[in-house]
């Protein structure tokens, strides 16, 4: 039974059965807050820090528990960067349950490494995260071939190969596309 005091900010409910925020059929965490107002942002009404709800995260974690055939766990937002704490205790637990972690952010991974620094709760999250796709939304880049996310600029960052080797290495779109490395063998209904 998750025990957590503390919370998280959200814009939504969880929302399973995505295929469209990382590979497989995924449960998108939609976190409130984002201070990076990207021009042509299609979540806008996610930017205000005192928007959406404020939950407990054992509502989240229980929420978790109760997922069916799920491939993954996406955060997504708002920028969940805004509050590493509690995502970094969500992604914890998705992780200790098998789950595929996808994070998406305004930051760059640069970015991230620089303010770690100071607050190394940015390295301890990205440590959960199998991909993280970076970057703000570049209106003038938007590309809709695009793996995954919304401009050129973005990159699908393989994070456990990249904190392993110390440079950036991308995840490979094109064995995933070959592959189809996560789709179910079963049909569910
Ligand atoms: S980082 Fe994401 S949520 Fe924030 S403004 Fe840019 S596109 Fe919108």
């Amino acid at each position: 039974m998750p025990q957590s005091k503390h919370t998280i900010r959200l814009a939504a409910d969880l929302q399973s059965d995505s295929i469209v925020d990382g590979p497989g059929l995924r449960t998108v965490i939609w976190t409130q807050g984002c201070s990076h107002h990207c021009r042509g942002c299609q979540n806008p009404q996610t930017w205000d820090f005192e928007g959406g709800g404020e939950v407990p995260i054992d509502m989240v974690l229980e929420a978790i528990d109760e997922l069916e055939y799920q491939d993954g766990i996406t955060f997504s937002g708002g920028d969940p960067m805004f509050q590493p704490e509690a995502c970094t205790e969500i992604a914890k637990y998705c992780k200790e349950k098998g789950y595929n972690i996808w994070v998406y952010t305004g930051y760059t991974y640069e970015e991230l490494i620089k303010m770690s620094k100071e607050k190394p709760i940015y390295k301890k999250f990205l440590s959960y995260i199998d991909v993280l796709v970076d970057g703000k939304f570049v209106l003038k880049k938007k590309d809709l071939n695009t793996l995954f996310r919304g401009s050129t600029n973005q990159r699908l960052i393989d994070m456990p190969k990249t904190l392993s080797s110390d440079e950036i290495v991308l995840f490979d779109e094109s064995e995933y596309l070959q592959e189809d490395k996560f789709k179910r063998e079963k049909t569910y209904v």
